[in-house]
């Protein structure tokens, strides 16, 4: 497929590519809707085995950012940037370097050029500190440290959202009035599985926990449940528990995954769980209910993106705790209509974009 076709494919107007002969940037910037605001997603900086992948890569995520904005009911489209250098040395740019610098500001040059349709943040291989540098040349940029008048790490935030969408579960899905005693299987105890274990443990949960770093679990002995439930990789998810929360990586929830678990409900951090759309029939088929990764985990993106949409940070905690409200109306209508709950989001989503205009 052409990367034109692939544009269609995507449902996409625009992708800019950009060149710095000076720094060596080369950057894909993908704007897939601007119809509820401008288009925010972030850049990314890691090694791509093709330019196409590239370009695959920032189609794709960019898509998912105008679904996870348009849910959360923010003023924001879906975008987002892909970055390498032509010399393939995306990882050696040590932090602080010169040359690092000088990237990250010709970028937000680039950022500046497309003049507010776009707006940066932080993604994997970026730092904080690289968004202090697109912001010498561009204010379309979030996700700077609070010294610089930043709002910080939203990793905990994001942990709280996932909480929230994790009662609406325990409410709509258990029949449960509080979270006391269910029993959740965390993948992954970094920065937002950690927080999660913390404020689950707090509100009575049962938990166990995976890690490939065994340092991570030690953390959750040390600092949340020292009779905390450990499973191996690949036990965590045939657990049997209420609520099994991805908090690692995506793709986890494969066609031969869905016949091992072992739990009511999936609902956790990590972006893209399943391996493919129909695998939401798959779940739904099998009586487990999928909480919409976009929908659970969009908490992230609204405390980054506060700024953008002039929340102030209570308006921005408030809108957080409405991820409660999100899934329990997602929960009652895949009841009510029989249908797969990822479905039913995007249809959600395409309503709203519709309306938009
Ligand atoms: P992180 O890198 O801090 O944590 C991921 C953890 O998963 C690490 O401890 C890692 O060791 C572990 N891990 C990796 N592979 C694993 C495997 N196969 N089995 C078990 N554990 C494994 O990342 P994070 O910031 O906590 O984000 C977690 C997920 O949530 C990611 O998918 C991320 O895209 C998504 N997400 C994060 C945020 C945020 O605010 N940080 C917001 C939205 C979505």
């Amino acid at each position: 497929m052409s990367l034109v076709e692939r544009l269609a494919s995507h449902g996409y107007g625009e992708l800019h590519l950009a060149h710095d002969p000076a720094t060596g940037l080369r950057a894909y910037v993908a704007v897939h809707d601007t119809r509820l605001g401008p288009a925010l997603g972030g850049c990314r900086f890691i090694p791509y085995a093709s330019e196409e992948q590239a370009a695959i890569d920032a189609l794709r995520l960019g898509r998912g950012m105008t679904y996870k904005a348009a849910l959360a009911g923010l003023p924001l489209g879906g975008g987002k940037a892909v970055l390498w250098r032509e010399d393939g040395t995306e990882t050696r740019l040590a932090p602080g370097s010169p040359a690092r610098r000088d990237l990250f500001r010709a970028f937000g040059r680039v950022v500046e050029g497309l003049r507010g349709r776009y707006i940066t943040a932080e993604d994997s291989g970026t730092s904080p500190e690289d968004m202090v540098e697109i912001a010498t040349a561009t204010k379309h940029v979030v996700g700077l440290p609070e010294a610089k008048g930043g709002v910080g790490d939203p990793s905990p935030y994001t942990a709280r959202g996932v909480r929230r969408g994790i009662e609406a579960v325990a409410r709509e899905v258990l029949g449960r009035d509080s979270l006391a005693g269910v029993h959740v299987a965390i993948q992954g105890i970094g920065h937002v599985g950690l927080s999660l274990a913390r404020e689950l443990a707090q509100a009575g949960c049962k938990l166990t926990v995976a890690d490939i770093m065994f340092s991570r679990i030690r953390l959750a002995q040390d600092q949340v449940q020292k009779d905390v439930g450990i499973a191996d990789i690949d036990g965590i998810l045939e657990t049997e528990c209420d609520i099994l929360a991805p908090c690692a990586l995506g793709g986890v929830i494969r066609g031969d995954t869905v016949g091992r678990l072992r739990c009511q409900a999936v609902a956790g951090a990590a972006n893209n769980q399943l391996a493919d759309a129909s695998i939401d029939d798959a779940l739904h088929r099998r009586g487990i209910f999928w909480a919409p990764d976009y929908a659970v985990n969009a908490a992230g993106l609204m405390w980054v993106a506060q700024a953008a949409c002039g929340l102030t940070r209570e308006e921005a905690v408030k809108k957080i705790d409405g991820i409660y409200d999100t899934i329990a109306s997602i929960a009652k209508r895949s009841k009510a209509e029989s249908a797969p709950p990822g479905k039913l989001a995007d249809r959600i989503v395409e309503e709203r974009l519709a309306q938009a205009g």
